[in-house]
């Protein structure tokens, strides 16, 4: 779902002029047939919530891993309650010096309509230098790109200093059958790890196909929505009285929109905003250092604020999204109900955000409820659980990254970036496991066609991403050098 919708993508509207003085050519890299095929094979096996079947999916990954090497022991296709939507957990096994690290990544795809798209979105097509289909930016051509690399070091007997698990699932873009949340409450011992790495957020950003920015997602905010409730007896609308349900909630929205969250700089935002105040300049640039100063600089703070893209890095976002009210237009309403939807930063749960709104909206009238996502129904009280306030990030895995990275992609910055979107990885926050979002597959700025028509992957950016993938992953647990 988050896939080049966060920060990370928006700081390349400042970061273009920066990036094409460093961009460099990436090198010339060699296609692996082997990732190549199963990109096809996957983007073929129709995996969207109305009609597909990620249960297929898994099984058929499941049958790859194993002609590739790997005991029937290591990789379990596992099913929840809906046969349709299964996931395939496989595990490559290390030397056991550090505990196992985890790679996530998802195995269902938003609608595609035949008619729509210039091609057919469930038939792999390579045309102009493009590989196109559902799912080709997201993110079953990650999700290749890593069977093919376990398959690789199953096949060099390659151990690891740590098992690394992977764990292709369901329904991140939608459905009530999220794989990895439903491994995380049911087979904690499949898939549990020291840390996570999900290629569905961050990764390269690159223009006419010469990278700019690598993209670190290091964490992200919490997606919740409150529904807002104020009732009334009615009346006939010739008799006004004072108590009426529209005014109640329009007040209280109105008091949302003037009570901004407190602003708040974890190390993840911090590393971003100290690359930042490098990429701007004049004022703005001044205004982020000042904002970085302990105690940072209320004024300045303000002044960013007004940018949306510096407001939400900043703090929690909340945001009324949708109203309804009354039932007739001669009628004094008897109800009205507004959405609120939050974003939440690391560190606060649901829970708390629900208090901090009934004390905004001070108003006992109005009645604040959570909408539980999975079954879209308000409940009294939200959860309590919230993702770990970030730690900066991990020193082997930035060293990995800078290595491979700086091989493929010569002098483009690796920036740390928080989401303000959502994707798998809050799960895995919030289950205690440090998540970092990255892939190796560039996608040019302007050509984010996830969950859009004619959805393209450029060819040799495939190719590089899977260079990189099992590099990364071998500089990361292979022997200090
Ligand atoms: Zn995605």
């Amino acid at each position: 779902m988050s896939k080049r919708y966060g920060c990370g993508g928006g700081l390349l509207a400042v970061g273009l002029a920066l990036g094409l003085a460093r961009a460099a050519a990436a090198a010339d890299v060699p296609p692996d047939p082997l990732a190549r095929d199963i990109f096809k094979q996957l983007i073929e096996i129709n995996t969207t919530l109305s009609v597909g079947d990620t249960t297929a999916a898994a099984t058929a990954m499941a049958r790859r891993l194993r002609e590739g090497g790997f005991s029937e022991a290591d990789v379990q296709v596992v099913v929840g309650p809906n046969p349709r939507r299964g996931n395939v957990v496989a595990r490559l096994h290390g030397s056991g010096a550090h505990r196992p690290m985890l790679i996530i990544g998802h195995l269902d795809v938003v609608e595609a309509r035949r008619e729509d798209w210039n091609t057919d979105p469930f038939v792999f097509t390579e045309k102009d230098g493009y590989f196109y289909g559902r799912g080709t930016q997201d993110m079953k051509d990650a999700d290749a790109i890593a069977v093919a690399a376990l398959i690789r070091m199953k096949q060099e007997a390659y151990v690891p200093d740590r098992d690394i698990i992977l764990a292709l699932t369901a329904d991140e873009e939608g459905g009530i059958n999220n794989g990895v949340d439903w491994l995380l409450r049911n087979r904690r011992d499949l898939v549990d790890a020291e840390f996570a790495i999900n290629p569905d957020a961050g990764g390269v950003d690159s223009d006419a196909g010469r990278a700019l920015t690598f993209n670190l997602e290091a964490t992200e905010k919490l997606y919740a929505d409150y529904r807002l409730t104020a009732t009334n007896p009615g009346g006939h609308s010739s008799l006004p009285k004072p108590d009426n349900a529209i005014y109640h909630v329009a007040d209280a929205l109105g008091r949302l929109e003037r009570s901004p969250f407190p602003s708040e700089i974890n190390p993840v935002t911090r590393a971003w905003l100290e690359y930042m105040a490098g990429v701007e300049a004049g004022p703005r640039a001044r205004d982020i250092r000042a904002v970085l100063r302990t105690p940072p600089d209320a004024a300045a703070i303000a002044r960013l604020s007004q940018d949306a893209r510096y407001n939400s890095t900043l703090r929690t976002t909340c945001v009324a999204t949708r109203l309804e009210a009354g039932h007739a237009n001669n009628a004094l309403p008897q109800r009205a109900t507004a959405n609120v939807n939050c974003r939440i930063l690391p560190g606060h749960s649901p829970e708390e955000v629900r208090q901090d709104l009934i004390r905004i909206f001070h108003d006992p009238r109005v009645a604040v409820a959570w909408i539980d996502p999975a079954t879209d129904q308000p409940q009294d009280v939200a959860p309590s659980t919230k993702a770990l306030t970030p730690p900066p990030p991990r020193p082997d895995l930035m060293r990995a990254l800078k290595e491979v990275a700086g091989t493929l992609w010569p002098g483009v910055p690796i920036v740390p970036v928080m989401e303000t979107g959502a994707s798998d990885s809050i799960y895995t926050m919030v289950a205690g496991i440090p998540s970092y979002g990255f892939s190796g597959t560039a996608i040019d700025r302007d050509d984010v066609r996830a969950h859009g028509q004619d959805e393209r992957l450029r060819v040799r950016s495939f190719d590089e991403g899977a260079v990189f993938y099992y590099r990364f992953l071998k500089a990361l647990t292979g022997p200090p050098r």
